[in-house]
């Protein structure tokens, strides 16, 4: 591991100066993430900004009846909070899945966010990564693909994100709220991550000197009604094949509000709008939920060992919304 200054950061300004003063600096947050970089020298920052003592761990009501989590509450806080329970219960079945509970203890909402890609050859230094060192090449375009991404690759990167929290939080419309050198901004879920198009090495359209101090769920009344769906090798601790985040409100049995987001298949949480319009309004059949699966997946593309991930998906997005009707009409 590369030597490098620990600074523990008392104010958001001083932690975002101090980042702002050194292009080679990064923040610290829980660190699950960053540390095992640093390790394996993928990421070899040299200096660590710690964040930790900042007043960004509440989870507070909205004027408007969202919720906001800041970017420094634990995941399994959030997992836990009544607000979330309650209200968006996706976010919660998205955040128990993830990870282990030792982890969830440690992990920060702000620091889910920005977790880089699982991929293989990503952590292995000696494999070529233009994500790790653009220009090198990709590993994983003949190589073993099968964690890999179907929808919106690059021929420069086909990775994917692992974040299960940003998967439920794209359904949610989440806006992330960032302050930076130039004071604070608002950037929503959306837009927060990238696909990978000729500059696989950045992941999102955050600054190298911005922090992230909160993420803010919109109301959403309809959002009780929602399910997290993980599709994934093992039962526990293991990042997901295909996952999907639907929230579902019905009129009759038409419907009349539908979010859906994929996890597992892109390299940015994937907002299903394809599907979501030809829901919108339709009758709550399997026919139409399969057809606005179909639909979503149309441009996806399969490599040599993920493939499978399309049907996959497919059935996953199908699976959810039955959940939805199901738990509607019970
Ligand atoms: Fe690197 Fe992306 Fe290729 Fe993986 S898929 S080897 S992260 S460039």
């Amino acid at each position: 591991m590369r030597a490098f200054t620990y600074t523990r950061a008392l104010e958001a300004g001083a932690a975002v100066g101090a980042v702002a003063d050194n292009a080679e600096a990064k923040f610290i947050g829980g660190g699950t993430n960053l540390v095992d970089l640093m390790r394996e020298e993928v990421e070899r920052p040299n200096e660590v900004v710690d964040i930790n003592r900042l007043p960004f761990s509440q989870i507070e009501e909205l004027p408007d009846g969202g919720v906001r989590l800041g970017a420094l509450a634990r995941n399994s806080h959030t997992a836990n909070h009544p607000l979330v329970r309650e209200r968006y219960p996706v976010l919660a079945q998205a955040l128990l899945s993830a990870a282990s509970p030792q982890l969830r203890n440690l992990a920060t909402n702000g620091g889910n966010l920005l977790q880089r890609t699982r991929c293989y050859y990503f952590y292995d230094v000696t494999a070529p990564c233009n994500k790790r060192e653009p220009g090198s090449g990709c590993g994983a375009l003949g190589g073993y693909n099968r964690i890999h991404a179907i929808l919106g690759t690059s021929p420069q990167c086909i990775a994917t994100h692992p974040s299960d929290m940003a998967v439920a939080l794209a359904a949610l419309d989440a806006v992330v709220q960032v302050e930076g050198p130039s004071g604070r901004r608002s950037i929503p879920i959306e837009e927060f991550h990238r696909l990978p198009g000729d500059m696989p090495e950045i992941d999102t359209n955050l600054g190298h000197d911005e922090l992230i101090t909160a993420i803010d769920l919109p109301a959403m009344p309809f959002a009780r009604n929602s399910v997290y769906l993980k599709v994934r090798d093992r039962p526990s601790f293991a990042f997901a094949l295909v996952s999907v985040a639907g929230v579902l409100e019905l009129a009759d049995s038409h419907i009349k509000s539908v979010r859906l987001a994929l996890g597992g298949v892109a390299h940015k949480p994937w907002r299903a709008h394809a599907a979501e319009e030809i829901l919108t309004g339709a009758p709550a059949s399997a026919e139409v939920f399969r057809r606005a699966a179909e639909a979503e997946l149309q441009a996806a593309v399969g490599y040599e060992y993920n493939a499978f991930k399309i049907e996959l998906a497919t059935r996953t997005i199908v699976r959810a919304l039955v959940t939805l009707t199901e738990r509607h009409f019970a």
